[in-house]
């Protein structure tokens, strides 16, 4: 039985990964601190001796008994509003913690794919971004943590690939979306149906004009099984090239939950990218792969999962312990 770390294991894409190798076949070795993640996206997995679950801190020493084939390097805040309010474990994670991941892959032999990001590009000046764009980041500004984090992870990355003959899998994600993304970690899609479903109005940040490419979790996580298992150590884009502007996708929310509530207006947050759409001619010829899940069925999936939430987890607004995580 192959075995598999994958960091971030509670969250969002960690928890959806657990799931595809346990049903794969592999043995699943989650690990999460939970401060974004949550025992609840992994719960239905603990009874399976398949899987197994380490509440450990990447960004501190890690050890795993016996072989490892494969490391998923999935743990990171991954939201603006995350960043704002954990910025230094958004910086460790992607330094501290991939050089843990990089040198237990070093130890065990095993093969590391990293979770990097559209982020890397920055706010675009090219559109449709390829990989050999090398991006417009701001270092200071608030998306800095997270931005030039995984600029880091890549570099030390690439750096273990060529230096220590490491298999290494860079994917970069665009916007990805689908069941158990937290309601409250500020992203537009949780926003907005949360918004719909208490009956509030929902909040366009800026003029509504800026561009995103909603991609269904379930694809990306086949382009990113399909990167693991190919041999190409060069960074692809994994995302959905379907873009719309944030105008348009308040009004597909509206229709898809028949809220009787309109939009309003807010500031645009410092450094917002105007425009993102994946150029994803690397994944189609390398990976043969693109996404089948268009975005009216995605979100009817996605929303049928928000819709089973109780009404206390529907009015959380925050679950974050500050006192907890002060860096000392
Ligand atoms: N956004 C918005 N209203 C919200 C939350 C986000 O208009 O309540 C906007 C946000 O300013 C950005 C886009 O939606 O332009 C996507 O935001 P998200 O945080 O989901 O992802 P990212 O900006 O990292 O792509």
């Amino acid at each position: 039985m192959k075995r598999i770390l994958i960091t971030g294991a509670a969250g969002f894409l960690g928890s959806h990964l657990c799931d595809r190798f346990v049903r794969d076949g592999y043995h699943v070795i989650g690990m999460d601190n939970l401060i974004t993640g949550r025992l609840k996206n992994i719960e239905h997995l603990f009874k399976l001796e398949q899987f197994e679950f380490y509440n450990n801190d990447v960004s501190k020493f890690i050890h795993i008994p016996g072989k490892l084939d494969y490391i998923l390097h999935f743990a990171s805040p991954a939201s603006p509003i995350d960043y704002l309010k954990i910025p230094i474990q958004t910086l460790k994670v992607g330094s501290l913690g991939i050089h843990n991941c990089l040198g237990l892959a070093k130890a065990k032999g095993a093969r590391v794919l990293i979770a990097s990001t559209s982020e890397v590009y920055g706010d675009p000046t090219v559109h449709p971004q390829t990989e050999s764009y090398w991006g417009n980041v701001n270092p200071v500004g608030p998306r800095g943590v997270y931005d030039e984090a995984k600029r880091f992870q890549e570099a030390i990355t690439m750096a273990y690939h060529n230096f220590h003959g490491i298999e290494t899998r860079i994917v970069r994600i665009f916007n990805t979306y689908g069941p158990r993304m937290r309601l409250n970690d500020g992203r537009v899609l949780p926003a907005f149906i949360g918004q719909a479903l208490r009956g509030e109005d929902l909040t366009i940040f800026g003029d509504g004009s800026q561009t995103r490419s909603f991609c269904y979790v379930d694809d990306l996580v086949e382009g990113i099984v399909r990167l693991l298992h190919s041999d190409y150590a060069q960074p692809v884009n994994v995302g959905n090239p379907s873009e719309i502007t944030i105008s348009q996708f308040a009004e597909e929310i509206i229709k898809l939950t028949g809220t009787s509530q309109k939009v309003i207006y807010k500031d645009l947050p410092v450094d917002d990218p105007k425009q993102r759409q994946p150029d994803i001619s690397k994944a189609r010829a390398i990976l043969n792969w693109e996404p089948k899940i268009d975005r009216a069925e995605g979100l009817k999936r996605t929303y049928a999962y928000f819709q089973t939430l109780t009404k206390d987890e529907l009015e959380e607004t925050d679950h974050y312990n500050f006192d907890k995580y002060i860096i000392k």
